[in-house]
């Protein structure tokens, strides 16, 4: 079965095949993900040469196959996020944007609910949001697709909504004071991490205000993401360890900055 359609898709990936011949993974919203077989992009006259690239997203006139390869045939309103495309920091924030949607969904599964979150988090990211927020809502939003689905609202044990917060893992969420004796692996999670993680939780992505979260919070909020990510969801992307390697060596310029006498 194949059928000619045109389909709203962002570009998840992109790689050599042959000597002019390219395959493109694309998240559809109608489709779900599917692999595509391009011909002769990197021939100088290719039409779908821009189409395909890296933080694209478009109307691709496609032959949608249910099985093995689909092809592209054509595409029109062809949208860029340039500033990923520009900027080696945001493109390192995208690019895990994409590698988690990709992780989180099997082939071929309609989901358009994460298609347009996908959607609005490049457009916050290329619009100048701060892509170390949008990473971590992006984190939040997307761990029920990895089965982890911690309850954000209010203590596990007695369903309060209000006090300090820890997050636990065996209890699969939040414990509030009166009951952190349940269990001593909590989190100890920084208060102030816990209130952004529980507003990220149920952020409406379209009508994202200015969030503003100091230096120091990013910096618990990404200890606290880090280990829900390792203990509940078990997967390390690649462009999530270069993240972690910008973020050394920010520490390593900073250092340098604070204490130059080290370096004479
Ligand atoms: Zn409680």
């Amino acid at each position: 079965m194949s059928q000619l359609e045109e389909v709203e898709g962002i570009i998840l990936s992109v790689r050599n095949h042959r000597e002019n011949d390219r395959l493109v993974k694309i998240f559809t919203n109608r489709f779900g993900k599917r692999m595509f077989f391009v011909k002769g992009t990197r021939k100088p006259n290719s039409k779908l040469k821009a189409a395909i690239l890296p933080f694209t997203k478009a109307n691709y006139i496609a032959d949608i196959r249910d099985s093995g390869l689909c092809f592209l045939r054509d595409a029109k309103e062809v949208v860029h996020y340039s500033a990923m495309q520009k900027d080696i920091f945001l493109n390192a924030y995208a690019t895990y944007v994409l590698g988690l949607a990709d992780a989180a969904l099997e082939d071929a599964i309609v989901d358009s609910a994460l298609f347009h979150k996908i959607e609005m988090t490049l457009i916050d990211i290329d619009e100048g949001y701060d892509p170390e927020i949008m990473v971590n809502i992006f984190e939040v939003q997307i761990l029920p697709y990895f089965g982890v689905a911690p309850e954000l609202r209010g203590c596990v044990s007695c369903g309060t909504t209000e006090g300090t917060f820890d997050y636990s893992s065996s209890y699969g969420g939040l414990l509030c004071q009166k009951h952190w004796h349940l269990d001593e692996h909590r989190y100890h999670a920084s208060p102030r991490a816990i209130h952004f993680l529980r507003i990220f939780s149920r952020l409406n992505l379209d009508q994202l205000g200015e969030i503003k979260v100091k230096e120091e919070t990013k910096k618990e909020l990404r200890v606290l993401l880090d280990m829900i990510y390792e203990e509940s969801v078990g997967i390390k992307l690649k462009s999530k360890s270069f993240i972690d390697q910008m973020y050394t060596w920010g520490d390593m310029l900073l250092q340098r900055q604070e204490k130059p006498t080290d370096f004479q």
